[in-house]
Parts: structure tokens; sequence; C-alpha cells
């Protein structure tokens, strides 16, 4: 699953090149989203702007009209000069949209719809969203973010008190932005068991785990260049060594970066998402 700096990244470059344009080709695969352009054309229609919520990408067009994309697990979000080549078939494209210059296309992206601004405040899935990690990153350029408030976040965390920390970090409904990858390496930089219970942590683990995730996100936002593409760069251990970008996601069986111990890892979850740890920095919160 693309993490939030993914599409917080994603939605910054489409920003850039898409942004104050007008629309000159619209098209979709998907006939709820065609049958409302139909309506309500897009081509001939401004964009306003390109915004990231949590894993939702929004792009926003003059007149009130906002395409909501969500890419799931093999979602991803292209931009090309207007006669490049695709690097994808065209048979993968679900949602295109172009301007003059160039044209942004939403591949495999497996949910589109088209909102008015006042669907857009009232959606459920939306609303529901836990604070996004990256809105401190934002800047004004980008509208859709607000503060991060991290006592939110912990509030929302302490409302799942039997979950295990690695399943309440994936939970975008206690905090926004964080995936598969993050997880582990999140729990394995602050030192802390993914099977922890919320209950068995404090008020200081929980403030310490949310900045190690907000640095974390921010950090690889930053150090990104105007790629698109997933995992490209993605960098935990500051390692300039392009083979140590991380500390314990993929590395099952290999040494620990720190102390050596074999990393394990194990399938959780209703999607079975795989999560890596060290059993020796991450000691089990049994015996903490
Ligand atoms: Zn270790």
């Amino acid at each position: 699953m693309p993490e939030g700096d993914t599409i917080f990244r994603a939605a910054r470059t489409l920003h850039s090149v898409l942004a104050g344009n007008e629309v000159t080709r619209f098209e979709s695969v998907y006939p709820s989203v065609t049958r409302i352009a139909e309506d309500h054309p897009i081509v001939g229609r401004t964009i306003e702007s390109v915004s990231a919520r949590g894993k939702h990408l929004l792009i926003a067009f003059s007149g009130g009209l906002i395409l909501r994309t969500h890419m799931r697990m093999n979602g991803s979000w292209h931009i090309y000069p207007i006669d490049a080549r695709w690097q994808r078939p065209p048979q993968d494209m679900r949602v295109l949209v172009g301007t003059r210059d160039a044209v942004a296309i939403g591949f495999n992206v497996p949910i589109a719809e088209l909102l008015t601004t006042r669907q857009l405040h009232r959606h459920k899935e939306l609303r529901a969203l836990g604070p996004d990690l990256l809105a401190r990153a934002d800047n004004a350029e980008e509208p859709g973010n607000g503060v991060f408030d991290k006592s939110e976040v912990i509030r929302r965390l302490r409302a799942h008190t039997r979950s295990a920390i690695g399943d309440a970090l994936l939970n975008q409904r206690i905090v926004a932005g964080i995936g598969n990858v993050f997880k582990s390496e999140i729990l394995f930089l602050a030192g802390l068991d993914p099977f922890t219970p919320v209950s068995a942590l404090n008020d200081a683990d929980l403030d310490r785990l949310i900045e190690i995730s907000h640095d974390q996100l921010a950090a690889n936002v930053m150090s990104q260049t105007r790629t698109l593409s997933r995992h490209v760069g993605r960098r935990t251990t500051r390692s300039l060594n392009p083979r140590e970008k991380l500390w314990v996601y993929g590395r099952r069986g290999k040494p620990c970066r720190r102390c050596g111990a074999a990393i394990r890892s194990t399938k959780t979850g209703v999607d079975a998402r795989l999560t890596y740890w060290c059993p020796a920095c991450q000691p089990s919160y049994s015996s903490r």
C-alpha cells in the first residue's frame, strides 16, 4: 500500500504541474465519474489545487468539483509531458486529467469519484480520518490540511487500548499517513514490540512514537525528488548505502543493523500484512 509520504509527494508534484491550468482533456473508465462529467464538464475548468488527505488524493476544479481518488494497494498517479510515452499500458488507465502541456494519469486507481465541495465536506471516509502526519509539512500553496494535532492522535490511540500498537499505527482513523513499511520502521526506531497493546504504553511512549512517525514521513517527503514512483528512495536509516535504506522491513532472517539479532516477521491483521521487527531491540512488551 502506498504510504502517506508517497501520496503527499504525488499531490505536491501534480499540484506544481497542474494548478492554475485549464483542463483540456478528461477521461475515466468509471461510469459513475463519466456520468457526472457529462452533466458537469470538467474540460474547460481550471485545476485549482491538488492535495493529499491521508491516502486520498484530491484534485479540485473551479466551480466546486473535486476528483477524489484512493490508490489502495496498486494504484499510482503519473504525470507526463503531453507527447511523452506512458510507462504503463493504456488499459491500466482509470482516470486522466490533461492540460495543454501535461497529462496526469491515475493507473489502476481503484477508487475515483467526482464530488461537490459540499459532498467533500460531508464525506464519511474523509471525516473519519485521524490527524494527518504530514499536515505540518504542508505549505500555504496546498490547501486541505490543518495543523497536525498530536494530542488528538493520543486521544484516538487511547480509544483503542486493546489494539496492538502495530495495528493502531496503520488505522487511518487514528492517525493518517502510515503504511506497512513505515509501521515496521517506526516501531523499530521507537524500540517497541509491534504487538504491544496500546494500554501497555504510557503517554510519553505514545508521544515519542508520534514524533518519530512525523519525523520519518516528513524526512521522506523532503528528501525525495519529483518522482511519483513508489518506494523510490524511501529511507529510514540515514545510511548513504542504497542497500541499507531500511532497518527491518523486508529483512526477515537478516542480522539487525544495530545488534546483529535475526530480524523476524509475521503476517498480521485481516490483510495478512507483514510485520518485521528485531526481537532484541524491540523486546516483548511482557518483559518490559
Ligand atoms: Zn536489533
